[in-house]
């Protein structure tokens, strides 16, 4: 069997969520949209059972994965409904649903009144991507009340910048939010993984973590405790000399300097590592430190093990994980974490407990 697998250390990521409940206070929803950030939202879902507040998805077909895997908990759907036979199906399942637009205010209300469902209302304070302007806060709320169809509105925003400790976007944010729903009741969510980490401001009723259950630190220069879940791992399963002066892969980006041993790796980009890497990327061999050379291609990658005279065939090889963290080969990719991790597929994943 091919060597390529991914690792998901399922008791990192129940650290990481303890980390992040007893940092923000009150109540989290952990974010298992995108299949889980690529880790397996089921097995992942499953794995927080036990502690989680409740879980948050991008939308319904997410959320019905995890009720049909016997979830019971609130499952938040962050975009909402984009249809009222979809808001059939929330009040079926028992989901909780974002609100950012009137769209989805008029669904509710021309809805048949059936068990009323729990509304996460969605304010715009600075991102501009979704959500209702603080001008329009409170009569998005009075409509959800009018609707008679509404049991709890919790009050929630996004940030753009909350990874960037450095700029006042985000306290400017906490600040608009505030002003906007000084006078509504109701809880209180504001903080993705960055609010919850870099922004005491932010920390209120619900947090919202995503990234950081999965160990990659959006702020990695802070060093906040989190466990890497995720190791990509694969093995040599080739090996060969080059002279002095000869290229290597695809495009013959790399020319050998010296005589060097190259190692054929199991992974290419059709697995998710991705293909923008330069020469020089980190990865690990046999525990020890080494480099990518050559271009990544679809099924195969090439690693110079001139410096690890005892690795060879059957070598194991981390991509990214504890040695080699996502943050770093994001980096050298030009992209972030997220990015990296969504994008896995093709190998097995393997769990443990
Ligand atoms: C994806 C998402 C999150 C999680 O964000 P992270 O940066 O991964 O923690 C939180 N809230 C909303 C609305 C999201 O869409």
């Amino acid at each position: 069997m091919r060597p390529a697998r991914a690792l998901i250390d399922l008791a990192a990521l129940r650290h990481n969520y303890r980390l992040a409940r007893r940092l923000h206070g009150g109540r989290a929803l952990a974010v298992v949209k995108a299949n889980a950030y690529g880790h397996g939202a089921v097995r992942c879902a499953q794995a927080l059972a036990q502690e989680a507040d409740g879980f948050a998805v991008a939308f319904l077909e997410e959320a019905l994965e995890l009720r049909a895997a016997g979830l019971q908990h609130p499952i938040l759907l962050l975009e909402g409904v984009f249809s009222m036979a979809e808001l059939g199906e929330v009040m079926r399942h028992g989901l909780w649903i974002v609100v950012h637009h009137e769209a989805q205010i008029e669904m509710l209300e021309r809805a048949a009144p059936t068990a009323a469902v729990n509304v996460w209302l969605k304010i715009n304070s600075g991102m501009n991507r979704a959500g209702f302007l603080p001008a329009a806060a409170t009569h998005a709320w009075e409509r959800l009340r009018a609707t008679g169809k509404v049991a709890d509105i919790t009050l929630m925003t996004h940030f753009a910048r909350a990874d960037e400790p450095q700029v006042i976007t985000t306290a400017e944010q906490v600040a608009r939010f505030d002003a906007a729903t000084a006078r509504l009741p109701g809880a209180r969510s504001l903080a993705n993984s960055g609010g919850i980490l870099g922004w005491p401001a932010a920390r209120r009723d619900w947090a919202r973590p995503g990234i950081l259950l999965y160990g990659a630190d959006p702020m990695p220069e802070q060093h906040h405790g989190l466990e890497p879940v995720m190791t990509l791992e694969s093995a040599v399963m080739a090996v060969r000399e080059i002279a002095a002066g000869e290229p290597l892969g695809y495009g013959g980006r790399f020319v050998a300097e010296r005589p060097t041993r190259v190692g054929l790796v199991a992974m290419g980009y059709a697995d998710g590592y991705p293909r923008a890497v330069p020469d020089g990327t980190p990865v690990a061999i046999d525990e020890e430190p080494a480099r990518i050379i050559g271009r990544v291609s679809m099924d195969m990658l090439t690693v110079d093990l001139t410096g690890l005279p005892d690795a060879g065939i059957g070598s194991r090889v981390e991509l990214w994980g504890r040695r080699v963290p996502v943050n770093r080969v994001a980096q050298a990719a030009g992209t972030i974490a997220y990015e990296l991790l969504c994008n896995v597929k093709r190998v097995r994943l393997s769990y443990s407990d």
